[in-house]
């Protein structure tokens, strides 16, 4: 499993994550867990990215600096939970361009319906990320990277804050291309697909519509 999951193993992502998981975590708490953990993700899943480098002057004198090369990164989230991921990774890269992706999860085939997409024109150029909190089955996730490889997206990573080993399995199995990022690897799931241990429904923990 670990060759094809990378688990972002961070003391403040674990004890952050605790807190979130514990069913009496208000809202509020919840939210701005997320955004702070979004941010601490957001920063190990960029280290990849390229410099190069601008003549810049500071106070005393001139001086090569170094800068984020090349077109902005392309954020894609997968509605409605992925918006929560989104907000903290957005804090940290003000620029970045976003997709937004609507997804629902079919209670009886458990399969993905996309009812609305929009991704920036020029896609195709962009690194993109993808993200949604719960890697649970993998269906989400794999229509939404159906849906960006059809725009003509290439250069693709899916992030997300805990992921079953089923859904990293199918997801990998759909598209190995695309490396797979989680801040934790659960148990696995439920008759409900529902993620155990978890943290039960992000989008309602986040939004308070349960
Ligand atoms: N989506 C959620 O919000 N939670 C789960 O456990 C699985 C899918």
């Amino acid at each position: 499993m670990e060759d094809i999951v990378t688990v972002i193993n961070h003391p403040l992502i674990a004890h952050k994550l605790t807190l979130m998981r514990r069913k009496n975590s208000s809202t509020q708490k919840f939210r701005s867990l997320l955004r702070e953990v979004a941010h601490l993700l957001t920063y190990e899943i960029t280290r990849d990215l390229e410099l190069t480098t601008e003549i810049i002057e500071t106070p005393l004198q001139e001086m090569e600096a170094p800068v984020l090369a090349g077109k902005k990164l392309c954020f894609v989230s997968i509605l409605r939970a992925g918006n929560g991921l989104l907000e903290g990774m957005v804090d940290l890269m003000p620029s970045a361009r976003v997709g937004h992706i609507g997804m629902y999860r079919d209670p009886d085939t458990l399969q993905a319906v996309e009812y609305y997409s929009k991704v920036p024109s020029d896609i195709e150029e962009r690194r993109v990320i993808v993200v949604d909190p719960m890697l649970a089955t993998g269906n989400s996730a794999i229509a939404a990277l159906d849906h960006l490889k059809a725009k003509g997206a290439t250069r693709l990573k899916f992030l997300c804050l805990l992921a079953a080993p089923e859904g990293v399995r199918n997801l990998h199995a759909a598209h190995p291309d695309v490396p797979i990022f989680t801040a934790a690897l659960d148990e696995g799931l439920d008759e409900h697909a529902y993620i155990r241990p978890g943290l039960g429904d992000a989008g309602d923990r986040m939004y308070g519509t349960k």
